[in-house]
């Protein structure tokens, strides 16, 4: 276990039992500044689809971790999830041209290939294991840049 305290938030690397290799997360501060009592508690939760599960972290003051849990069986709902009923569908077909470029990465490239209409971009996130900030990120400047466009399924 480590602790590195970064201007926004503490990288805390950790070996979770579960996925049965070091995780590295990033805890922003505003989580210690918000808390009534210490230690205060973090949950992460991650894992691939069936096998969700989580750590829990106890933090003190300094952002030190005093204590861990891992909890299993977890369900989530997620009917209230926004990215649930987003449904980009990439336009016509990206050229090599447009990767040698730059003007899209490829990670950009990989996800814009998933975007078939058919996947959710919550679905998108979890099969490519990235947080829901960072697809919107990713999905946002995609449509920005014109290479998809998304259908909203209420
Ligand atoms: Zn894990």
């Amino acid at each position: 276990m480590s602790v590195r305290k970064l201007e926004d938030y503490a990288e805390i690397s950790l070996f979770c039992p579960e996925c049965r290799k070091n995780i590295t997360l990033k805890v922003s501060y505003e989580h210690r500044d918000r808390a009534e009592r210490f230690p205060f508690e973090y949950l992460y939760v991650h894992g691939e689809g069936g096998n969700k599960h989580a750590i829990t972290l106890y933090l003190d003051k300094d952002m030190q971790v005093r204590g861990t849990e891992l909890m299993r069986n977890i369900e989530t709902d997620e009917s209230d999830i926004q990215e649930t009923k987003m449904f980009p569908i990439k336009k016509g077909k990206v050229s090599p041209m447009a990767r040698s470029l730059g003007m899209i990465s490829q990670k950009e490239f990989e996800i814009l290939e998933m975007c078939n209409g058919k996947s959710s971009v919550y679905a998108i996130s979890q099969e490519k294991n990235i947080s829901l900030v960072e697809i919107n990120k990713i999905v946002q400047k995609l449509k920005d840049k014109s290479f998809l466009e998304i259908n909203i399924e209420e």
